[in-house]
């Protein structure tokens, strides 16, 4: 996990976004790859999974005396679909993928949100996304090995990044 990449003008970083299973069944992917792409963000990771239960557990650690808790690692473990994880860089992609995402509750969550756009329910809200550099870091560790994420430039770069 870097800062900075060489060649890529502009503080880039990168992010943990995972289509979860309902996402998956529905057949949102496609649009949910093409509206990071069409910001101008990079994918550099992704692939289909369906998660252990240790896996879903760490990933979600933080809420774990939540009451939905155990609901919340069934649903991402069911295998009903898979969850397809993926890796965004950019420029500030880890606030800005949350915004495109929107609020946690879909009903809260503006339109033009992908979660305003997609769903109703939070316990049904179709995709995750990091939030913060921390767990940006600690998610992308454990859902990709080193060798799955992808150090590549876009050759149009310069027309996505300036510095003045
Ligand atoms: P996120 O970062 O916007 O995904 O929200 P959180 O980190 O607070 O919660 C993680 C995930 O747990 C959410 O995306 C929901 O899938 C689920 N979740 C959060 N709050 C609730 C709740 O009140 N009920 C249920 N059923 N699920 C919840
Ligand atoms: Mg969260």
């Amino acid at each position: 996990f870097r800062r900075a990449a060489a060649g890529v003008r502009g503080g880039v970083e990168r992010t943990f976004i995972a289509l979860k299973p309902d996402g998956t069944q529905r057949g949102l992917l496609g649009d949910v790859i093409k509206r990071f792409e069409q910001k101008g963000y990079k994918l550099v990771a992704i692939k289909a999974i369906v998660p252990s239960r240790a896996l879903a557990e760490k990933h979600y650690e933080d809420l774990k005396t939540r009451p939905f808790f155990k609901g919340l690692v069934s649903y991402m473990t069911s295998g009903a679909a898979p969850v397809i994880a993926m890796v965004w860089e950019g420029k500030d992609v880890i606030r800005q993928g949350r915004r495109l995402i929107g609020a946690t509750n879909p009903l809260e969550a503006q339109p033009g949100t992908i979660r305003g756009d997609y769903c109703i329910s939070v316990g049904r809200n179709i995709i995750h996304g990091s939030d913060s550099f921390e767990s940006a870091e600690k998610e992308i560790s454990l859902w990709f090995g080193k060798s799955e994420v992808y150090d590549w430039q876009y050759g149009n770069a310069e027309w996505l990044y300036a510095d003045n």
